[in-house]
């Protein structure tokens, strides 16, 4: 089963979602955006966990 992200769970007005085939692709895939569209040059270790406890099964 493949896992999503919806930023807008961490990042209210965001609409960028992240998919991959589990956690560790997706957690990738959502620090790269936060890199690129939140100005996040590191993901602080609670917004990690945060994004952790908001991904879901597809
Ligand atoms: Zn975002």
């Amino acid at each position: 089963m493949s896992k999503i992200l919806k930023c807008a769970d961490l990042m209210p007005g965001c609409n960028f979602v992240a998919e991959g085939k589990d956690v560790a692709e997706v957690m990738a895939k959502g620090a790269e955006h936060a890199k690129r569209d939140h100005g996040m040059a590191t993901i602080p270790p609670e917004v990690a966990a945060k994004a952790q406890a908001a991904i879901k099964d597809k």
